[in-house]
């Protein structure tokens, strides 16, 4: 049985991509980290989102959970790092794009498996997706005021960096530079009353629905792309959303590029004495009428 917890935790999807867990939790960090909030109840969540994270953003420790759980992880999965080390090392310099604003950058692409049968691929199919994405701030256009002035954060010196210790050893001590948790990265702060929709925050999250449409004959791992549906950000060229089909197995069927191959069994006097009848149902539903004249004798693994 899987084990989805540490998905629960970050409130993410089990098939979801490194980027929505890195933004999962940096969106959650950003709420319980103890620099924002100082309560008991705010920092058993930070660990216990931060310990998620752990697991989750390092490809080779979440394949392990996937598999086996909690267990699967060596140790469980520990660290002796605390949830702010821990923090501090995921959004570590550039980790994420902050330290001051810059324009005109491109937006990060979403891509995401997308699973479909192999009657999707041949028949075609339309179906929806709902996605939870980020959009400018309809009341104050990403100013996240009225007037959007802003001035520099105190806390950073409007640097979006502040430096973290951590003790390594016994004497030793290290640097990390990580995201200023007052400006989000940003270096400033908004002067003023915030927007009372968005509360200073630029975005508002959306749930929307997209149309999906799969063509027939399109391939195992083809990409579908939905262009500028990604998160939006004030200043931001929006990424796009990429969807990567996924072909389940079938039970029937196996595809080599445009042919289907099946395995039918038939009786020796079948085989001698030739046939005609519906040996398998097809994709769409039909049943193939095979024919096969007496004199020509089959022999287990033709085609
Ligand atoms: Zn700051
Ligand atoms: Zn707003």
């Amino acid at each position: 049985m899987k084990n989805t917890n540490y998905y629960e935790v970050l409130g993410v999807e089990t098939i979801a991509s490194e980027g929505e867990i890195k933004k999962a939790y940096r969106k959650l960090a950003m709420k319980y980290h103890p620099d924002k909030n100082p309560d008991n109840e705010a920092s058993e969540k930070f660990k216990e989102i931060s310990h998620a994270y752990y697991v989750l953003s390092d490809p080779e420790k979440r394949e392990l959970y996937d598999r086996f759980g909690e267990e699967g992880l060596s140790g469980g999965g520990g660290t002796n790092m605390s949830a702010e080390e821990l923090f501090a090392s995921f959004f570590s310099f550039g980790g994420m794009g902050g330290g001051g604003p810059s324009r005109q950058r491109h937006g990060e692409d979403i891509v995401k498996p997308f699973p479909v049968t192999l009657e999707d691929l041949y028949n075609g199919k339309t179906t929806k997706i709902s996605l939870q994405k980020d959009v400018v701030c309809p009341s104050c256009h990403g100013k996240g005021s009225k007037s959007g002035a802003t001035s520099k954060c105190t806390s950073c010196e409007g640097r979006g960096i502040k430096v973290a210790m951590r003790q390594i050893g016994p004497g030793m001590i290290q640097r990390i530079n990580t995201v200023c948790t007052s400006c989000d990265g940003a270096g400033e702060v908004i002067k003023g009353n915030k927007c009372k929709k968005c509360k200073g925050a630029k975005t508002l999250e959306e749930k929307k629905k997209l149309d999906i449409f799969i063509e027939k004959g399109m391939q195992n791992n083809q990409r579908i792309v939905m262009q500028g549906e990604a998160d939006q950000e004030p200043g931001v060229e929006t990424g796009d959303v990429i969807l990567v089909l996924k072909q389940k197995p079938h039970e029937r069927f196996e595809r080599q590029d445009n042919d289907l191959l099946t395995e039918v069994s038939i009786s020796i006097t079948e085989a001698l004495c030739g046939f005609s009848k519906v040996l398998v149902k097809h994709l769409d539903g039909r049943g193939l009428v095979i024919n096969h004249p007496a004199g020509e004798v089959i022999k287990p693994g033709s085609m």
